[in-house]
């Protein structure tokens, strides 16, 4: 059988009082999810170990079936990865933010305005080559983008120079080691080159002239060394897919050689056309044999600490599941989780376990009807992340026999 893991980002979520002291899931008006527990199992995942708090990269990376305690290099290389640089090992890769600086040089916005629109013009012009150092720079979402730096003798052992803050001046790069001296001149260079280039762009002269915020600085932090990752297909005898308008995932997908069937158009935002995301999933497991799905607004909603747009997109998840993925259920695995929690009350990613449902033909029915993380005590699966792909496989049937 063919499997269809969809991750609903930040998922997991804790009683919130403009619910009525539920959570976003139990309040949500779900009766897709709620059928396929019903005809499943579900229960609760740690997503990578108790207490330890996931980020969506070290998450996907484990549920994948890679330690990030042994693969992860911080978030800087799945980013740049994800805006769709083709990078190498040993490339260092930095997160990046276009931000707006005044004439001191202090920050006044950290996402410059959170720009949208011609950011990859500004990105364009800031590849350049430092020192024989080839830099990579290219834009994300809004005013998000990755630099990376590709050459001899760089190293990660540098600080950042986003202060993380408003009001504050970017700081220099300094080395943290011996290592570290060759790439924190470059860095700072970089900043400098930049600030000139971005300065005279026609965009900024342009925003400039019409009292809206430059992007006229970067800001970058959490360089990574790029990782060689074994591949996926070649680890489990599969053809794997992936669906993400986020960068992030899309960039850990991509490192691990799943193939990328993202429709036009769809997004990691709250607005994102679901149904579109899983019409596209159920499209294309006909080619492979496992699709990841990831929906970002579960996350966007519990980081703004809005229970309610939670639950709303909640509830949109669960509409745009009857026509796609309802349909086909009862020809492949069906399993639905987040990567982790993203409580609205905590607005920040949690260590709470998160809710798992699993489905497919001839399975065991844990007799629970309602998918949520209360309900989900009463289920049958008590995973950690790092099972997920074998309690997928096994039930896809595609799992070999440990011992005789
Ligand atoms: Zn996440
Ligand atoms: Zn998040």
């Amino acid at each position: 059988m063919k499997i269809l893991l969809i991750i609903a980002d930040g998922l997991g979520d804790r009683p919130f009082d403009s619910l009525g002291g539920k959570t976003s899931l139990e309040a949500a008006d779900k009766p897709n999810l709620n059928t396929l527990a019903r005809e499943g199992m579900i229960g609760l995942m740690d997503p990578i170990r108790p207490g330890i708090i996931p980020g969506s990269d070290t998450s996907h990376l484990n549920y994948l079936g890679y330690d990030p305690f042994k693969y992860y290099t911080g978030r800087g290389p799945f980013e740049a990865m994800g805006t769709g640089l083709t990078l190498r090992g040993g490339d260092i890769a930095f997160r990046a933010n276009f931000a707006t600086v005044n004439e001191q040089g202090t920050i006044i916005d950290r996402r410059a305005g959170r720009i949208r629109e011609g950011t990859s013009e500004l990105a364009k012009q800031l590849n350049l080559k430092i020192e024989g150092v080839e830099i990579l720079f290219k834009e994300g979402t809004e005013h998000r983008a990755a630099l990376v730096l590709r050459g001899e003798g760089i190293s990660t052992e540098v600080t950042d120079n986003d202060p993380h803050a408003d009001n504050l001046k970017p700081k220099d790069i300094v080395p943290t080691s011996e290592k570290g001296k060759k790439t924190a001149h470059i860095l700072n260079e970089f900043y400098k080159q930049s600030f000139r280039i971005l300065k005279d762009a026609p965009l900024n002269v342009k925003r400039r002239s019409n009292g809206i915020k430059e992007a006229n600085a970067i800001l970058y932090r959490g360089g990574g060394e790029v990782p060689s990752l074994p591949n996926f297909n070649e680890k489990y005898s599969l053809d794997g897919g992936f669906i993400a308008g986020v960068a992030l995932v899309s960039g850990i997908c991509k490192l691990v050689g799943l193939k990328n069937f993202t429709p036009e158009g769809v997004t990691g935002s709250i607005d994102t056309d679901v149904k579109k995301k899983f019409a596209a999933a159920v499209e294309a497991l006909k080619e492979v044999d496992f699709v990841l799905v990831n929906v970002k607004g579960t996350d966007i909603a519990g980081h703004d600490g809005n229970g309610v747009a939670k639950k709303e997109f909640i509830e949109k998840i669960d509409a745009a599941l009857k026509d796609t993925v309802m349909k086909v259920r009862n020809e492949i695995v069906v399993c639905f989780t987040g990567d982790h929690s993203t409580p609205a009350s905590a607005k920040e990613h949690t260590s709470d376990p998160v809710p798992i449902l699993l489905r497919y033909p001839g399975c065991r029915k844990d007799g629970v009807g309602e998918f949520d993380e209360i309900r989900a005590k009463d289920g049958y699966l008590r995973l950690q992340g790092s099972d997920l792909m074998n309690v997928l496989l096994s039930s896809a049937n595609r799992a070999e026999k440990y011992g005789a």
